[in-house]
């Protein structure tokens, strides 16, 4: 078949590794809670990224947002602040939208990504954001991210209280 431009996108399946060791169903994706990151059936093991089968894109973002949900979680039980962070599916990512102009999309589990105008200043903002990749990979930039788009989870200290009333 003829084709002047073709874009294709082979049918997405998980790693063999999660195949065959059981946890993942037939396509590979771990069966993952969407808010606590745990792997479903167990207490004390998480999955993140492209590897879970919740319904959110497959993108670095995600991971990345993923792995500071769980790393609080970690924390805060090594540390017995009886805090439970569930991630709220924040996911933000700049688009170009050609023309030098670009928009910044974001949302989570709850709200969806708003419409809006493609914009100079956010393409600019978005070459900017290029040159600071690896800053923002280690995370210094995410108190910015969090004043603008809110932290990329929800934290509940009720298994403290639990606790607390059941030593009572
Ligand atoms: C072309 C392309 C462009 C993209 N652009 C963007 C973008 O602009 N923005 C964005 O947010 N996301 C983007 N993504 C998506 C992003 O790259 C992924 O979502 C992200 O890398 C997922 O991270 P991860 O750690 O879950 O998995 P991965 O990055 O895939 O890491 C999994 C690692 O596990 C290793 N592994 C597999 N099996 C084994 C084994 N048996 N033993 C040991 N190691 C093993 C793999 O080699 C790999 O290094 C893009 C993806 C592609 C393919």
């Amino acid at each position: 078949m003829g084709y002047d431009l073709l874009i294709a996108i082979p049918p997405h399946r998980g790693a063999d590794v999660v195949i065959s060791s059981g946890i993942g169903g037939e396509e590979g994706w771990i069966p993952t809670d969407r808010h606590t990151l745990k792997i479903k059936g167990h207490d004390d093991a998480y999955a993140i990224g492209d590897t879970t089968d919740i319904p959110i894109s497959k993108s670095g973002v995600v991971a990345h947002l993923e792995a500071i949900t769980t790393a609080e979680s970690i924390a805060s039980q090594i540390h017995g602040t009886g805090k439970v962070y569930l991630y709220n599916g924040r996911i933000n990512c700049p688009l170009e939208m050609g023309d030098r102009k670009a928009v910044f999309v974001s949302g989570t589990y709850t709200r969806q990504p708003e419409r809006q105008n493609p914009s100079t200043i956010k393409y600019l903002m978005k070459r900017f954001f290029n040159r600071l990749y690896w800053t923002m990979l280690s995370g210094a930039l995410e108190p910015v991210f969090n004043i603008y788009l809110g932290p990329p989870y929800d934290v509940r200290d009720g298994e403290r209280r639990r606790w607390q009333r059941l030593v009572k």
